[in-house]
């Protein structure tokens, strides 16, 4: 039996950001096309070289890309919108990236009037399943013709063989790409464009078998999703085509994210060479794919997590494989690309010893990928010293002080339902509020960053390199937070926020005081395009051994009598937006980060705070991929939102915010949250996202966001003042806010002042209208 290592894709970044430097100096005009070029055959190189050295058997090509690989997949198979101007022949590099980033045409970005001249806004962008990578939307129409624009993965085929590398080829699946994209007009399915489709990639498998790749990794992540009968039938049309196409380019038909579950039967019954499971989220489903898999077909098990960061017990794993590995040929390798993790470990300086011990980014999984295939082809004695050397260190963590705080877990263990409730129901709570905070009609509010200036950057990277002192930092931010103070109340702002200057993340910001949390210098992952993020890493359990937000609470209060927010990253946005502990669950670490949470939603009440906002960004994202798991999730993250905000009394005004838009089919979540006032996105759906607000009869007050702050367009108050009716047809007058769609740190005060100013008019207009009700009521 044949076993074999083989890897599903590896970070496209490099090991110093090099892609990013690259594109940025490309889109800024500073090095040309050249430049751009010689660096991402460098990236290239240098990962085939890697895996190579590091003896992974199957090495994947085609995995770089310059901003997205479906967008890659989008200009390959022809499906470029008309608006880029395209016609036929090759896709221009640029056209490309006007795609993933849009363009500007001729036009001053910044000139405060709606888009002219020739520019072109970008696809849409979402998130990659339940990852942080956000893809670029692929758009079809109903005429939509498909033709192969590029044969890019032929290319990169050839430029490892040129190297002596011979590569596994990977591209996208059809049945993905088309359930990924949208349809416009939104008048059919992308997935009924299918028969259009399948010729093209027809002739790219006869182009890698013309070139001679012997396999092909054909991803098709939609298949860990729901499904519907006829999305499963297209499976089975899209495989019998492919399969036959070529048949000695082989195909191994890649999932990931989760288990095939119902669809396993289906995908395991499609003609392909091999089939990639996931089997680090669904370490269940093995059994179940022995059982249907024809004994011909090459299992890719996924063992090694390709999500995260954990170095693992590879002795276990070698004992569930090996009875496999005798009986049929397997591959190992990630559960997943590597994309989603860190390149390199050895970059970091920084870390604790032991916490480094503890982690495997990309380069480390491929020894770990290695010594597997060792351990299964030659036995485990032949890897006995690095398999023990790997019991070693997660027996050590599994033990770790580190790890394991028992004053933590007790707290945990004395959580009661109490603490998880306000003390009154909300129209009490109001009724006090609003006795405790006098507010006009429709109050105006902003959601709590103001822009991080040049200078405020500045000021933060000197004190980091030691460069600015400790004092002179620290004036500086009073000074910027007073300005932002004395300004919100010159131009009548009604509750004030402090600005945020302090903070470099919503989230860093936090995990950096509480204890459980690490941060990296190098550990980059690509969030989309040119964007890369560095997640904390979560390793212990999470306490707040100080307050963290209360003096600069307490300073920018003591500078008005305007009430002033205090500001808050909530739990389930800290851990969706983190590196997270494999050894609990999830929503274990998301409670002990709600108690510290809570912890300092007390300390801002004891110094004199009447609102608090905690801000949920990123409660959505974490919803589960399958439907049947959103309850459970939904269920503890609300737990969690309220474990942390029930701490105050009636009278505390808790806020929350949430930037997304799609909240029909979580509405009862939200309103179990039971904030006594949300903030969301609205204003470019016009406020149809608050249907669903009233839908439910949503009871507590809502701030929809009527200035989109994603523009540096400055909104008219007319416009303002019309997206507030439309909200009036949805809601009660009392139950609105008024405030931008989100926080305005990377907006410029160019735009965030002459903006503010009007939204302010808007709210003031409201209120006469509201005064002349009143004067005809009192008068009839
Ligand atoms: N308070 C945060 C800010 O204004 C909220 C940002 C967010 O939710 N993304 O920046
Ligand atoms: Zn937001």
């Amino acid at each position: 039996m044949t076993i074999k290592t083989a890897n599903l894709g590896f970070p496209r970044i490099g090991r110093h950001r090099e892609l990013k430097f690259a594109l940025e100096s490309y889109w800024s005009g500073k090095t040309d096309r050249a430049a751009l070029l010689d660096v991402a055959t460098r990236l290239r190189a240098d990962n085939w070289r890697l895996q190579q050295q590091k003896g992974t058997d199957v090495i994947p090509s085609n995995d770089f890309s310059f901003y997205d690989h479906v967008l890659d997949t989008a200009v390959m198979v022809g499906a470029i919108p008309r608006a880029y101007g395209w016609k036929s022949g090759p896709v221009d590099l640029d056209t490309y990236f006007a795609m993933g980033r849009g363009s500007q045409g001729d036009s001053h970005a910044n000139c405060g009037h709606s888009r002219h001249g020739d520019g072109v806004p970008a696809l849409e962008m979402t998130k990659w399943f339940d990852t942080n990578y956000h893809y670029m939307v692929p758009e079809v129409s109903d005429g939509q013709d498909f033709t192969l624009t590029s044969q890019k993965p032929v290319d990169h085929f050839f430029e490892a063989k040129a190297l002596g590398i011979a590569t596994r080829p990977v591209i996208l699946g059809p049945v993905t790409f088309l359930k990924l994209a949208k349809a416009r007009p939104a008048t059919f399915k992308p997935l009924d464009l299918l028969p259009k489709l399948l010729p093209i990639y027809e002739e790219l498998l006869r182009r890698l078998s013309a070139a001679r790749a012997d396999w092909v990794q054909i991803d098709e992540p939609v298949a860990v999703l729901d499904l519907t009968e006829g999305e499963r039938h297209a499976f089975s049309v899209a495989y019998k085509v492919l399969a036959k196409t070529v048949p000695n380019l082989k195909i191994m038909l890649a999932t990931y994210f989760g288990g095939l579950a119902d669809n396993l039967a289906a995908i395991a019954d499609l003609p392909v060479a091999g089939l990639h499971v996931d089997l680090v989220r669904a370490p269940d489903q093995l059994d179940e794919a022995l059982k249907v898999a024809r004994k011909d077909l090459v299992l890719s098990l996924g063992v090694i997590d390709g999500r995260n960061i954990w170095r693992v017990d590879l002795s276990a794993i070698i004992d569930r494989l090996e009875p496999i590995a005798a009986a049929r040929d397997i591959e190992v390798g990630p559960s997943c690309s590597l994309l989603h993790v860190p390149i390199d470990l050895e970059l970091e300086t920084g870390l604790d010893a032991d916490l480094q011990s503890w982690l495997a980014f990309a380069t480390q999984k491929l020894d770990e990928l290695s010594i597997l295939g060792r351990g299964l082809t030659q036995g485990k004695d032949a890897v006995r010293a690095e398999l023990s050397a790997a019991s070693k260190t997660t027996a050590a963590r599994a033990s770790s002080p580190k790890v394991n705080d028992p004053l933590v877990q007790g707290h945990i263990a004395g959580v009661n339902d109490a603490m998880k409730r306000r003390k009154s129901a909300f129209a009490e709570r109001r009724a006090i509020q609003s006795e405790a905070i006098r507010l006009p009609p429709f109050p105006t509010t902003t959601i709590g960053s103001f822009p991080q200036t040049p200078e405020v950057r500045k000021a933060r990277s000197d004190h980091a390199k030691g460069a600015l002192s400790y004092m002179d930092y620290e004036a500086f931010l009073r000074k910027e937070t007073e300005a932002a103070i004395r300004w919100q109340e010159e131009i009548g702002l009604d509750v004030l926020v402090h600005g945020e200057f302090e903070r470099n993340d919503m989230v860093q910001y936090f995990g950096e005081q509480l204890s459980g949390f690490a941060f990296t210098q190098h550990a980059w992952v690509q969030s989309y395009g040119s964007r890369y993020v560095r997640p904390p890493i979560i390793f212990g359990d999470v306490s707040r051994p100080n307050p963290m937000t209360v003096r600069w609470w307490q300073y920018s209060q003591s500078l008005t009598d305007k009430p002033v927010k205090g500001m808050l990253t909530g739990p389930v946005t800290i851990l969706n937006w983190s590196f997270v502990r494999d050894d609990i669950p999830r929503s274990e670490t998301c409670r002990q980060i709600a108690l510290a949470i809570r912890d300092e939603v007390v300390d801002l009440e004891k110094a004199g705070a009447s609102m608090i906002q905690i801000d949920e960004a990123a409660l959505r994202e974490g919803l589960p991929l399958r439907h049947k798991d959103w309850k459970t999730y939904l269920d503890w993250a609300v737990e969690c939102f309220r474990l942390c905000a029930s701490g105050v009394a009636d009278r505390t005004q808790i806020h929350t915010h949430m930037c997304y838009s799609e909240f029909n089919n979580i509405i009862g979540a939200i309103a179990a949250m039971d904030a006594d006032v949300i903030s969301i996105e609205t204003s470019r759906s016009k406020m149809e996202l608050l249907d669903a607000f009233r839908n439910y009869k949503y009871p507590n007050e809502i701030g929809p966001g009527v200035y989109d702050i994603h523009s540096p367009r400055v909104p008219e108050v007319k416009e303002m003042t019309d997206l507030l009716s439309l909200a009036r047809q949805r809601l009660a007058d009392d139950q609105l806010w008024v405030n931008p769609d989100c926080g305005l740190k990377t907006r410029k005060w160019e735009e965030v002042r002459p903006a503010l100013v009007n939204m302010v008019a808007a709210a003031r207009e409201l209120r006469s209208t509201l005064a002349h009700d009143d004067q005809r009521i009192a008068g009839a």
